[in-house]
């Protein structure tokens, strides 16, 4: 028996604005597809926090036992400055000022979002597609529109129908809008646009001579609208009908209302059962912008040379800090808050390093049953971290009482308490376990920790040489690695 089919998760549907039993359409399989970053600055914390909330959606549904596929792409091509298809297209430009090719714009700003999100302990994707791979994938969709009558083409770029598409199927129902207001609202178009109306969306753009991304296809030499990437990708990795689709907020209008307008008027059925929205991170109760200094960027945060924070935080403090909200709630980055969830972790951290020592009775004063499907219930309830959090302490301070003697706890229960808590804490919420040192400073547990990273990617590449020389070379600086069944951990001399 899989642990889904005791465990049942509640989601809450941004499509019908309510928590709904999770069925996936084919039993023991998932199908999740999260839109991932443009690739033309380093990655937002924003974005951090959205893709860690689908990393740690990721990591439940596999531990419940789901064969999960999840595709989460790399926008490398089509996204303009402006979501009104106007504007230069965010890589090109910054290759434009920065004098490079644009590819080398995306090779540079993939690797940091990768070598961020591997600090941050991330799981990978299955599938980590890009648009550019993807090109023949979406002419074709296009081709499939203008067939359906639903897209048009003008002076070599392809457009989509809106107001065509609403006769039939509702158009601004995942964001709640309706084509009427839409229309109020929208600005009257300049007479520069080639499109019938302001609310249709460019599923293919002609290329100005000037563009250097562009591809041949049968309207024009040019390149396709950035909301038509995701459907393509998620249509070809996971078929028309899938279970969730992710992102963050700001996506659910337009991107994502275009995904499900491009889908059904493609396949002539809703693409998505479940959609979810993370909400987005603030810093200091105000939004976060280069532009005002209101401002971090990830690496900052493990190095502290950023003015609004006192010292440097390890990844898994971090991570800890964000799971301590929920998805669904604005989280404010704040100096005092970090403090409050460093000092919360390693707390945590002490006491599961303790629970090998804990020495077993003859029966227990806690009902751990009841605790661990306290802990099952929480994360069911739409992902409800914070809660799960919550739980988790109560199980500190019961540790801490049996270590003090004041407490019991049998050992089928000792088993089943370190099995939930690895369970949870390692795997789930994907934290690293460490401990703080005596002598060190947290700058150094930040380091350490993404070196026993590094260490476990060279095992799992089969780099042996590189793990032992991590290993060796921190020995020689008085750190040692310690090997354990949840992980390494490291003492100081
Ligand atoms: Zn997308």
């Amino acid at each position: 028996m899989q642990l889904y089919e005791k465990q049942h998760i509640k989601i809450y549907n941004t499509l019908s604005g309510k928590k709904e039993t999770f069925k996936p359409l084919n039993e023991g399989h998932v199908g999740m597809y999260v839109c991932g970053p443009t690739v033309y600055s380093n990655v937002h914390l924003g974005n951090v926090r959205t893709f860690m909330s689908f990393d740690m959606i990721f990591r439940y549904l596999k531990h419940l036992g789901y064969k999960v596929r999840f595709v989460r792409n790399i926008t490398d091509a089509g996204h303009l400055e402006n979501d009104a298809d106007v504007g230069e297209d965010r890589i090109a430009k910054k290759a434009r000022l920065e004098k490079i090719e644009p590819m080398e714009v995306v090779q540079r700003y993939t690797v940091d979002f990768h070598n961020t999100l591997n600090k941050f302990n991330f799981l990978p994707p299955s599938i980590e597609p890009t648009a550019t791979g993807h090109i023949i994938e979406q002419i074709e969709i296009i081709k499939s529109i203008i067939d359906k009558g639903l897209g048009y083409e003008v002076n070599g770029s392809v457009y989509f129908d809106v107001l065509k598409y609403n006769e039939t199927k509702p158009y601004g129902i995942l964001s709640k809008r309706n084509v009427e207001d839409l229309i109020h609202n929208t600005r009257a178009l300049d007479g520069q646009s080639d499109k019938k109306n302001p609310q249709d969306f460019a599923l293919w753009k002609k290329a100005e001579p000037q563009h250097i991304m562009r591809w041949p296809s049968p309207w024009s030499d040019g390149f396709p609208g950035w909301h038509l990437e995701c459907t393509a990708m998620s249509t070809k990795y996971l078929g028309e009908n899938f279970d969730i689709h992710g992102g963050g907020m700001d996506l659910k209008f337009p991107h994502h209302e275009c995904e499900i307008a491009q889908a059904e008027a493609c396949n002539g059925s809703a693409p998505v059962n479940y959609w979810m929205h993370a909400n987005m991170l603030i810093m200091n109760g105000k939004k976060m912008a280069k532009s005002t200094g209101n401002y971090i960027l990830p690496n900052e945060i493990f190095s502290g040379e950023n003015e609004h924070i006192t010292k440097a935080y390890a990844p898994s403090v971090a991570r800890f800090f964000m799971l301590q909200a929920h998805y669904r709630s604005i989280l404010d980055f704040t100096n005092n808050g970090l403090l409050a969830s460093e000092k919360g972790f390693y707390r945590l951290m002490d006491a599961i390093n303790v629970i090998d020592d804990l020495k077993a009775s003859e029966s227990s004063t806690f009902n751990i049953a009841e605790w661990q499907q306290k802990c099952y219930d929480a994360i069911n309830d739409d992902f409800n971290t914070p809660i799960v959090i919550a739980n988790l302490f109560d199980a500190v301070k019961f540790i801490n009482q049996i270590k003090e003697g004041k407490a019991s706890i049998s050992e089928a229960d000792l088993k089943t308490l370190k099995d939930t808590i690895n369970a949870f804490v390692f795997d789930i919420l994907g934290l690293v376990n460490m401990t703080k040192t005596e002598t060190g400073t947290d700058k150094l547990s930040g380091a350490v920790e993404l070196l026993i990273q590094l260490r476990q990617d060279a095992r799992a590449n089969k780099d042996f040489a590189m793990s032992d020389k991590i290993r060796d070379d921190l020995a020689e600086a008085g750190i040692q690695l310690n090997d354990g069944k949840e992980g390494t951990t490291f003492t100081t001399n």
